[in-house]
C-alpha cells in the first residue's frame, strides 16, 4: 500500500503545476492534479486527500468559494497560492478555512516546508481534539476583514489578536493561552499561577496582577476599545466567552 500522503494541487497553470508535482514527490508526497475548481472537488468527493494546495484564481471560479464548499464537508488542511499581495488581506482575514497561504512567485522549498507544517499541526490537532477541546477559538467581534480574535499558534509559541502578533513574555504568553484554552472559564491567580509558572510556590498573586497588567495593555495597541480580558473581583480572571 502505498503510504506517501496524498496531496490534491487544484492549479490551472500547468507550469505552476508541474512544479508542484515535482517537488512534492521529491518530498515523499503523492500528489495529484487538477485544472479546475469542478474536478478538484470531484477528486475530494472521489477520494481523501491529506492536504489540499489551492490556487486562488481558477477558471471556473474562486479558490476561496471552492474552500467554502470543501469545508461544507471536510476538515482537509488547505493552502492557498494567491497570485496578488492584494488578495492575502482575504486569504488572512476571512474567515475561509485556509489553513496557510502562498503568495506566487514561490520556491519549492518554500510550498514543500508549508505542506509539512500545516501537516504537523493537523496531526497536533487531531491529536488535540482526541483529549479535549482545542486552543484557538473565535472569541468576541469579529470586525470585518479578521478572523478569530484571539489564534493561539502553539508551534510559533505565538499569539494573533484581531490579525497581529502580539510580542509577549514567556508568561505573558503562557497566562493568554490558558485564558484563552477555556473562554468564559473563570480562573483564580492559583490556577493561573500553577498553569503558567514552573515554580509557583516562589511567586506571589500579584505577580499574575502585573502580568495580566502588562498583557491588557498589549492588546490595546490593538484593539483600543475591546478587553478581551474580564476581571472577576476576589476570584481571577477570564477571557470573554464567544459571543
Ligand atoms: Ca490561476
Amino acid at each position: 500500500m502505498d503510504e506517501r500522503p496524498p496531496i490534491l494541487i487544484v492549479e490551472d497553470e500547468p507550469a505552476i503545476a508541474d512544479t508542484l508535482l515535482y517537488a512534492l514527490k521529491t518530498e515523499g508526497f503523492a500528489p495529484e492534479w487538477c485544472a479546475t475548481g469542478r474536478a478538484g472537488l470531484a477528486a475530494l468527493t472521489a477520494k481523501s486527500f491529506a492536504l489540499v494546495v489551492l490556487d486562488v484564481g481558477l477558471p471556473d471560479g474562486s479558490g476561496f468559494d471552492l474552500c467554502k464548499q470543501i469545508r461544507a464537508t471536510s476538515a482537509v488542511p488547505v493552502i492557498f497560492l494567491t497570485a496578488r499581495n492584494t488578495e492575502l488581506d482575504r486569504v488572512l482575514g476571512l474567515e475561509l478555512g485556509g489553513d496557510d497561504y502562498l503568495a506566487k512567485p514561490f520556491s519549492p522549498r518554500e510550498l514543500t516546508a508549508r505542506v509539512k507544517a500545516v501537516l504537523r499541526r493537523a496531526d497536533r490537532t487531531a491529536a488535540a481534539s482526541a483529549r479535549g477541546p482545542a486552543v484557538c477559538h473565535p472569541l468576541d467581534d469579529k470586525p470585518p476583514g479578521r478572523g478569530a480574535a484571539l489564534v493561539v499558534d502553539d508551534e510559533r509559541c505565538a499569539i494573533r489578536y484581531r490579525g497581529t502578533v502580539l510580542q509577549l513574555t514567556r508568561y505573558e504568553f503562557r497566562l493568554l493561552k490558558a485564558l484563552a484554552a477555556n473562554p468564559g472559564r473563570v480562573f483564580s491567580r492559583d490556577q493561573l499561577m500553577q498553569t503558567a509558572w514552573e515554580d509557583p510556590g516562589a511567586s506571589l498573586d500579584r505577580t499574575v496582577d502585573a502580568h495580566i497588567k502588562t498583557l491588557r495593555a498589549k492588546l490595546r495597541t490593538i484593539a483600543p476599545d475591546g478587553d478581551p480580558i474580564q476581571t472577576h473581583r476576589g476570584l481571577g480572571y477570564s477571557l470573554r466567552a464567544a459571543q
